[in-house]
This record gives C-alpha cells, structure tokens and sequence, in this order.
C-alpha cells in the first residue's frame, strides 16, 4: 500500500495546482474567469441589486448604467427572454466620449454576457486600436440584449421592445459621437431604411450626440475590400472626438 501524503506537501501540490489553473485563464481566455473585470463585477453586482429594483420601474428610471444593466439582466419584455444563456446589455467606461452600437449578441456573446467578444469583436478591438482607443475607454452595446436564435436577423417587434434600453443607455453615458455598426443600428438609430452603404461615412445628430454609421466587423470579414471605407469613417470618428 502506498504511504500517506505528507499534509504539508498535499497542501503545497494543490496550491500549485490552483496557481498553475489561473496563469492559463490569464493566458489562454478559456472560461468564465476571463470575463472582462467590469463584467464580473456587474454580475455579481447585478445578483446583489435586483431585489432593489421595483418590479414596475422602466429603463427610464435608471439612474446608472450599473442600475440599468440590471434590470436587462432580468428584462422579459420579448419572446428572446426564452432562448437566451444570458442577457448582454453593455461594457466599457460608463462616461465614455464614444459609444458604439451593433446588432445583436452572438453565440460567444450570449455565452460570456459580453458584447463583440467573438471573432468581429476581435475585429472591433483592432478598430479601435487603429484610432488610438483602448476598448475600456469605450462603452460598447447592442440594439437587442439577447441573442436571436441562429443569429438571424432582428425582428421589429424585439427592436421595439428593446429599444427603451438603449436610448437609456445613450443618455446615461451622454458620449460625443456614436459609431453605428451595420445596418440594423444605423436604421435603428436613424429611424430609416436606408441601406447602410448609403449612408455611413456620414454624421448625423442623434441624442445629443453626432452618430456616424459604418459597416459591422462581421461584414468587414466576409468582404475586406470594405475596410478601406471603414478605416475613413473611423478617421471621421476620430477627429469628431478630438474637435
Ligand atoms: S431582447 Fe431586450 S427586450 Fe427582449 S428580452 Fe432581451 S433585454 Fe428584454
């Protein structure tokens, strides 16, 4: 029969063990410890708050972004409330000069509760590391907070059951410019159908802000020759936020 373990060394192994696991969270983003740290901290914040929140109050009442993400988490408004992981109502700085709006969670989203965190989210990161912007200086959202099923376009009843959330989230975090992400958003916040090559590459005033529509990372994936078209409205965007 083998010797009992020292409890001194078994103490030390699993130790190591617990070092070695988070070093590789860090490094690699594989599970739920790799959310971003305000993530992490609106979930929890999110769980400990709810209680607080009148079941009548509307995104209206809000009177922080923190206030406001927690009521989307518990937001049942339309039918995505039933297919969704979890809801992803917004990230980065809550006083931001740049707010900028896509369409709806993916599937990565939907899982981490985070938005443009998958592969056009990545994209998005370089974007705005092109015009000198770390992610964290920028708040970050979705016309819709939960993923549609299948990633299939958003319907207009879901726009307009989730919308109130957004128009909230402009005034609280009251930016310079907003930087509307495809098609959905532009019309969205534009209140048009006009198609988005139309009109990106152009500003309009919107909730006290200038809005600028350009084309979504995840079209410059499937078409690259639009990012030269892209990377001038990010210039657009960059010098609207330095006047
Ligand atoms: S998509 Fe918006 S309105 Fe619909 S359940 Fe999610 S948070 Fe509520």
């Amino acid at each position: 029969m083998a010797a009992a373990e020292d409890p001194a060394d078994l103490a030390r192994r699993i130790a190591g063990a617990l070092r070695a696991a988070v070093e590789a969270e860090e490094a690699f983003g594989t599970v739920d410890l790799l959310l971003p740290e305000r993530s992490r901290a609106r979930a929890s914040w999110a769980t400990a708050a709810e209680p607080d929140i009148p079941a009548e109050a509307t995104p209206e009442d809000a009177r922080d972004i923190p206030t406001l993400e927690a009521m989307v988490s518990g937001c049942r408004r339309c039918h995505l409330a039933e297919s969704r992981t979890q809801t992803v109502p917004g990230d980065g700085a809550h006083d931001a000069d740049l707010l900028v709006v896509g369409e709806a969670p993916g599937a990565e989203e939907d899982r981490r509760g985070v938005p443009f965190v998958g592969r056009a989210g990545q994209l998005l990161t370089k974007m705005l590391a092109a015009i000198e912007l770390d992610r964290s200086e920028v708040y970050i959202c979705n016309v819709l907070k939960c993923r549609p099923p299948g990633n299939r376009n958003p319907e207009a009843s879901e726009i307009a059951s989730c919308l109130p959330f957004l128009k909230r989230q402009i005034d609280l975090v009251n930016p310079k410019v907003i930087l509307a992400l495809g098609a959905p958003a532009t019309r969205t916040l534009l209140e048009t159908r006009d198609g988005i090559t139309k009109l990106r590459g152009r500003i309009f005033p919107r909730h006290g802000a200038r809005c600028v529509p350009s084309f979504h990372p995840a079209y410059l994936l499937r078409n690259p020759a639009a990012k030269r078209e892209a990377w001038a409205d990010l210039q657009l965007v960059r010098r609207l936020l330095d006047e």
